[in-house]
């Protein structure tokens, strides 16, 4: 492995200008749970490690009660959002999501900016931030700047982000009454595994307690990068919700997702299991909606 020199910003503002410095030979660094495998493995060769873990404000996790919005700092880690009883009780699918990720030691250091970031078509943290219209805070050399989530991801490896941006943190809209949402990560193995297919489902319905007014349904491993199915989505909304159209909703979504052959599972598998679990993930919404009523 290559030496390299570790850097400890505690701002933002530090941390860009240290970039700035050393721009050509940097990378910034949070958990390190993908950058570390990669020095090691020699895939990249940085001559600065920028840290993140000191600036206090990306670790910043908090709902504003009055607005109703929820704030995730780009360095929460993963096990802070899986022991948050908040996370837990109110945003279901990000607690599925984050509480499988690798193993207990990666899901301690490991962030969910960081995750976003390393932008791999199986990252389990994109389809939670995705289905509930997470807008990320961008910082770079040039100011701020926002943009949705589902935006962010260009190809694998690949976001918008320009040389020398982090990401400061996610912000989540309010979320309606009636609204439940829950996330399947589906692999051959429980832990340790990344996902054959992720499937997240986000469901909102009127005080009748079945009539559709929003639906999210977003797929990870189901095209080279995450992705949501609008068209099982404009199904779904202003329909009463039941087992018959939610099954119409997974095999419109299986349609609309790019699945391929890999080393995890087949093209077809994939598809059936989004079919299946499209549907699946709706009724677990509509058991939480139904529970919280
Ligand atoms: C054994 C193992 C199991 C795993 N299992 C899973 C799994 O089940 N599901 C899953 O989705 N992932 C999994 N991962 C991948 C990884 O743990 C996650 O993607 C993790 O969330 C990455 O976060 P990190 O803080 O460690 O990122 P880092 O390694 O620190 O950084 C990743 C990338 O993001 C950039 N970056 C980090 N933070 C910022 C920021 N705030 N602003 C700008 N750039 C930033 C870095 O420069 C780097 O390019 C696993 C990894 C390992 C080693």
């Amino acid at each position: 492995m290559k030496p390299f020199k570790y850097l400890s910003p505690t701002t933002v503002e530090e941390a860009i200008s240290f970039y700035g410095q050393h721009s050509e030979t940097a990378k910034y660094v949070a958990g390190g749970t993908d950058v570390i495998v990669k020095v090691k493995e020699g895939w990249i060769e940085p001559d600065f490690l920028i840290s993140l873990k000191k600036i206090t404000e990306l670790s910043d996790l908090h709902k504003n009660e009055a607005t109703g919005e929820l704030s995730i700092g780009a360095a929460v880690t993963h096990a802070t959002l899986e022991k948050s009883l908040m996370i837990r009780n109110e945003y279901p699918i990000i607690y599925d999501a984050v509480s499988n990720i690798g193993s207990l030691q990666i899901r301690n250091v490991g962030t969910i900016g960081g995750n976003l970031i390393n932008a791999v078509p199986s990252a389990d943290g994109a389809i939670p931030m995705i289905a509930l219209d997470g807008v990320v805070l961008l910082h770079g050399p040039d100011g701020e700047r926002s943009c949705a989530v589902k935006d962010l991801f260009v190809s694998p490896y690949k976001t918008i982000l320009k040389p020398g941006e982090i990401l400061k943190k996610i912000t989540i809209p309010p979320q309606r009454p009636h609204t439940g949402s829950a996330y399947i990560k589906f692999g051959r193995r429980a832990a340790m595994e990344l996902p054959l297919i992720g499937i997240g489902v986000l469901l909102t319905v009127e005080d009748d307690l079945e009539t559709c007014t929003k639906a999210r349904i977003c797929l990870g491993v189901a095209a080279p990068t995450p992705m949501r199915a609008f068209e099982a989505e404009k199904l779904l909304v202003g329909k009463k919700i039941n087992e018959d159209i939610l099954r119409q909703a997974g095999e419109t979504a299986a349609d609309e997702s790019k699945v391929r052959d890999s080393v995890r599972g087949k093209a077809w598998h994939r598809k059936e299991m989004i079919r299946v679990q499209v549907r699946r993930m709706g009724l677990a919404c509509m058991e939480i909606i139904w529970n919280n009523n």
